[in-house]
């Protein structure tokens, strides 16, 4: 999986980081912004900034992505593995949800 936040939405409110601040972060200017492996992913941000989500963050990205009030973290599943998720995803942030197709089967075809 791998996240993004759309920072022109973003209130600042931090419910983010507060459901997991291993993967979100708020910066001086008060917006959040996704973080891999310890680095803040603020250049150039928005879709620009995909950070991978290890597994065990997984669950709780969903969350913060369901309670976001900015509607403005957008995930991508692209793995058979997290696309399993699918169906426990609440509907509020199905529209934010891109399944990307799997690339294996893309190299089949
Ligand atoms: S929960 Fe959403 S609106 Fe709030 S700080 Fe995080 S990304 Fe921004």
């Amino acid at each position: 999986m791998r996240v993004w936040i759309d920072q022109d939405l973003c209130t600042g409110d931090g419910l983010c980081v507060d459901h997991c601040h291993d993967v979100f972060t708020i910066l001086e200017d008060g917006i959040a912004y996704v973080v891999e492996d310890n680095q803040v992913l603020n250049d150039p941000g928005s879709s620009g900034s995909l950070a991978q989500v290890r597994q065990r963050h997984v669950p709780d990205v969903i969350k913060a992505a369901e309670v976001c009030p900015g509607e403005c973290i957008f995930i991508e599943i692209d793995t058979p593995r997290d696309a399993d998720l699918d169906g426990e995803v609440d509907g509020r942030i199905a529209a934010r949800i891109d399944i990307r197709a799997d690339l294996d089967d893309e190299a089949a075809a």
